[in-house]
C-alpha cells in the first residue's frame, strides 16, 4: 500500500496554507494569541471568511455548497485547519446542514440553508434534559399541537453555545404513548420566541459554554418540523453520526502531539533536563502517537467510505471514544510538561494573576479541565461502547 501523498496533493496542501496564512482573521489570531476567550463575531469573521472561499463546509454535497474534494483532499484542509490552530465555525454547521439537505423541504433549505452558510443563523442543539441523557428517548419536553403552530414548554440542559444562538434544533415529545423513540419529533425553533430563556451553566475550568433553555408555551410553526410529526428519532440518529465524527480531532490532536514535543524538548529549558530525555515521559508519547495513527487509519477509511456516498455508520462511535481519548490524555501530558507552571489556573476563572512561566502553561490546566467534556458529550464514550458491541461487533 502505497501511503504517500501525490504532488497534486502537495500543492494543494501549499495552496491551503498560503491561503489560510494570509486570510485568517487577525483579530481572532491576536486573541487566541493572548488566550483571551473568542466571542461570537470572533468565530462568525472566521466561519464567513472560508464561506466566501467556498471552503465552509468541504463533505457536503456540491449543490448545497460543498467543495467536491476527493477524501485526501478533505483531509490535508482538516490538517492544515489544525496545523494553523484556526477556530471552529459557527456552532451547529456540520450537524444541522446535514439533516436540512437529507429531510428538509424545498422551502426549508432554502430558509435555513443559506442562512446557516452565510452565518446569519447560528444554531444550537435542544437534546438534553436534566432527566434525559444517555437514555435521550426519555425526553419529555412537551409539543402540543394548535392549529398550525406547536406550544412547547420544558427543558433542556447542557444546551452548547445557546447564548449565541438564534436557532435551535429541538427534540420534543410529540406523542406519550406507546414506544418512546416514536412519540419524538424534530422542531426547528427560534431562540427568540417569547417563553425562551437561557440561563448560563458555568464549567470547571470558570467558561462560559453551556446553558439551560427553558422554554414556556413557546408558539412554533408547524412548518418548522423537520421529516414527519413522531418520526424525529431518525432524524435525531443521523444527526449524532454525523456530530461523532466531527468530535474524533484528528488532525488537532496531530498538531498537539507535535506542539507537546516541542515543548518538552525546548521551552521548558531552564529545567536542568528537557522532559524529553525522561524515557518514561517519551514511552506515554510515544504511545499516544500510536493510539493517533491508528486513529488516523481510520478515519481515513471512514471518509473514504464517505466520499464513495455512505454517511458515517456506527464506525462513528469507534472514531468519538479513540478520539476523545487520544484528546484528554494529551491534555494530561500537556499539564503534567507544564509542571508547577501549570497552577496558576485561576487566569482562566477569571483570577487574572498574570502570566508565571512559558505562555502555553498558563492554558494548560484550563484546557485539561475543559476537554473532560469530550468523553461525556456527544453521547457519552460508555454509551459509544454500547453502541459499538451491538452494531460493530454484534454482541
Ligand atoms: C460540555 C458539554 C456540552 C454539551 N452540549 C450539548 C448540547 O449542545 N446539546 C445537547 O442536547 N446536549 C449537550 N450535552 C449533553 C450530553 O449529550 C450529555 O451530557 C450526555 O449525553 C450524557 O448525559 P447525562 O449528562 O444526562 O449523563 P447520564 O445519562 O445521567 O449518565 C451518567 C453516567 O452514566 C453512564 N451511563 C448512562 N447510561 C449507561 C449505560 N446504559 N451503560 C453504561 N453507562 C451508562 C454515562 O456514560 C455517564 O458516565 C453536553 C454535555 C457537555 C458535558
Amino acid at each position: 500500500m502505497d501511503l504517500d501523498f501525490l504532488p497534486e496533493h502537495a500543492d494543494f496542501r501549499k495552496e491551503v496554507r498560503d491561503w489560510i496564512e494570509a486570510n485568517y482573521p487577525a483579530e481572532t489570531r491576536r486573541k487566541q494569541d493572548a488566550g483571551e476567550t473568542l466571542g461570537k463575531e470572533d468565530i462568525l469573521a472566521w466561519h464567513r471568511t472560508l464561506y466566501k472561499k467556498g471552503w465552509l463546509s468541504p463533505s457536503w454535497p456540491t449543490q448545497y455548497g460543498g467543495t467536491g474534494w476527493d477524501s485526501v483532499r478533505k483531509y490535508i484542509f482538516s490538517e492544515e485547519l489544525a496545523r494553523a490552530q484556526t477556530c471552529q465555525t459557527s456552532f451547529g454547521l456540520g450537524m444541522i446542514g446535514p439533516v436540512l439537505y437529507t429531510f428538509g423541504t424545498p422551502e426549508q433549505k432554502e430558509k435555513f440553508l443559506t442562512g446557516t452558510m452565510t452565518g446569519d443563523i447560528w444554531w444550537c442543539q435542544g437534546y438534553s434534559e436534566p432527566g434525559a441523557g444517555s437514555d435521550l428517548a426519555g425526553l419529555s419536553t412537551r409539543a402540543v399541537r394548535d392549529g398550525d403552530h406547536y406550544i412547547v414548554s420544558g427543558q433542556k440542559t447542557w444546551t452548547t453555545q445557546g447564548h449565541f444562538a438564534d436557532w435551535g434544533f429541538f427534540l420534543v415529545r410529540t406523542n406519550a404513548e406507546g414506544k418512546k423513540q416514536e412519540g419524538i419529533s424534530f422542531l426547528l425553533i427560534d431562540m427568540k420566541s417569547p417563553g425562551i430563556e437561557v440561563r448560563p451553566i458555568i464549567t470547571i475550568e470558570g467558561g462560559h459554554e453551556v446553558n439551560d433553555v427553558f422554554l414556556d408555551n413557546v408558539r412554533v410553526p408547524v412548518a418548522n418540523l423537520i421529516g414527519e410529526e413522531n418520526k424525529g428519532w431518525t432524524v435525531a440518529k443521523y444527526l449524532l453520526g454525523h456530530e461523532r465524527t466531527g468530535i474524533a480531532g484528528v488532525a488537532r490532536s496531530k498538531r498537539g502531539i507535535e506542539r507537546l514535543r516541542e515543548l518538552a524538548a525546548g521551552e521548558l529549558a531552564d529545567d536542568a533536563q528537557p522532559l524529553i530525555n525522561d524515557s518514561d515521559f517519551r514511552r506515554k508519547v510515544a504511545e499516544l502517537e500510536v493510539d493517533l495513527a491508528a486513529l488516523e487509519y481510520t478515519e481515513l477509511r471512514s471518509l473514504a467510505s464517505e466520499s464513495s456516498g455512505k454517511g458515517p455508520g456506527p464506525e462513528a462511535s469507534l472514531l468519538k471514544v479513540k478520539g476523545t481519548e487520544v484528546g484528554q490524555r494529551l491534555t494530561e501530558l500537556t499539564l503534567e510538561a507544564a509542571a508547577h507552571y501549570g497552577a496558576p489556573y485561576a487566569r482562566g476563572m477569571g483570577g487574572n494573576i498574570g502570566p508565571i512561566g512559558p505562555d502555553f502553561a498558563g492554558k494548560a490546566a484550563p484546557t485539561y479541565f475543559n476537554m473532560r467534556k469530550t468523553s461525556i458529550f456527544g453521547g457519552s464514550n460508555e454509551i459509544q461502547r454500547n453502541i459499538i458491541a451491538k452494531a460493530v461487533l454484534g454482541l
